[in-house]
């Protein structure tokens, strides 16, 4: 029995040296291969962009997001010294895969590399071999709704899924004289019957004062086909009457990583309401590794969501209620986590600060609002309508 613990012993120590051996600095992997190093030290992330793939690895993570797909590493990234130190086998194994990658891998370019079925692997799910397969042979999700195939960026915009947040029990932020959920189904319906006139094909998630879960919503978005999830909110802090005062403005957000304490906060926010009520999955925060797999598969829509807010920014260009901060912002809000389309979630101002909650309780700030709203889905139409055509014409 002893001999045996010696045994393990001695084989653990020397796979910790193995390992301890063969550490590379990611710093200098990246200039071996021409790759810029970024670092992101709120999430512990880091980069390696080069020419043909962006590599993006977490800290204690043994997974690297690649061409859209996360692949297992043999060991974690770690930092040592200030130094961020990989395995240097999983080094020559990405970059070797990257250079015997005759056929590049376009998000989406193919039908083939985004048709997602159950019986998908599941990448994280396999051990340690897995390192070896090239990043293309990968699909990453296991979700049964089969996304529409495209190319980034050139989703056709045909139907737009507007989803008031909170609703019924859940009144979502509460401000002196009114309640989240009220506002945003206002702002919800206006909005609607905009769209409609532009010709817009538009569901919503709820068009009265109902309770629905945070997973159904997207769910529904998914069955219907969606072309845009647009879910609607009212910002709200916890804080002084003075602070109150001075917190304000809108902002729009995307399903990303946060990069700040705030915009994390927001997100667990809004998400209290899933643990709250008992939903099924329902968490405050996404762990690194689910972070890491969602990212992944949220590819392809990214460009989308982007684009949007670029033209939710414009159009708010001269509304009462200004930006706060830049106005853009990723945490991740459970509403948007099934969306398969691109979504952004728009805290339209906030209901604890007086001046705006009382401007968005009139008729007159909700038609201006929705109005705004609908704008900026038609110039983001016929933006993604011209990208289109010039792909087209190629
Ligand atoms: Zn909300």
């Amino acid at each position: 029995m002893k001999k045996l613990v010696w045994h393990i012993l001695l084989c653990v120590a020397l796979a910790a040296s193995a390992w301890a051996s063969n550490k590379v600095d990611a710093e200098q992997v990246a200039k071996e291969h021409k790759a810029s190093f970024h670092w992101f030290p709120v999430q512990k992330t880091f980069l390696l962009a080069g020419e043909s793939d962006t590599l993006k690895f977490a800290i204690g993570l043994p997974y690297v997001s690649s061409h859209g797909n996360s692949i297992e590493l043999k060991h974690a990234p770690e930092i040592t010294d200030g130094h961020i130190l990989l395995d240097s086998a999983d080094v020559a194994s990405l970059y070797k895969t990257d250079k015997v990658q005759t056929t590049p891998v376009a998000p989406a370019s193919s039908s083939s590399a985004v048709k997602v079925s159950s019986s998908s692997v599941k990448t994280t799910d396999v051990p340690a071999k897995v390192a070896a397969v090239p990043a293309a042979a990968q699909p990453i999700t296991t979700v049964a709704t089969k996304p529409k195939n495209e190319t980034a960026g050139t989703r056709e915009v045909k139907t737009i899924v507007i989803d008031p947040g909170h609703g019924g029990k859940d009144t979502g932020a509460q401000g002196k004289n009114s309640n989240e959920k009220d506002i945003v189904l206002a702002v919800g319906k206006l909005l609607k019957k905009e769209l409609e006139k532009e010709g817009f094909n538009v569901k919503m998630t709820r068009d009265k004062d109902v309770f629905i879960e945070l997973g159904e919503r997207a769910n529904l978005a998914n069955q219907w086909d969606g072309d845009l999830f647009i879910s609607l909110h009212c910002n709200a802090i916890d804080a002084t009457p003075e602070r109150k005062k001075q917190i304000k403005g809108y902002h729009v957000y995307v399903l990303r990583a946060p990069e700040s304490e705030e915009d994390k906060a927001i997100a667990r926010r809004e998400n209290k309401v899933a643990t709250l009520y008992g939903e099924k999955n329902a968490k405050e925060e996404l762990s690194p590794i689910e972070w890491f797999k969602l990212e992944a598969r949220l590819e392809k829509y990214k460009q989308n969501s982007y684009m949007f807010t670029e033209e939710m920014l414009k159009a708010f260009d001269g509304g009462k209620i200004k930006r706060q901060g830049g106005g853009v912002g990723g945490a991740g809000f459970m509403v948007l986590v099934g969306a398969l389309m691109p979504a952004v979630l728009f805290e339209i101002g906030f209901i604890s600060n007086p001046e705006e909650e009382a401007y968005m309780t009139t008729t007159k700030a909700q038609e201006d609002i929705a109005a705004r709203v609908a704008k900026a889905v038609s110039t983001y139409k016929a933006a993604v309508h011209n990208y289109r055509e010039t792909l087209n014409a190629r």
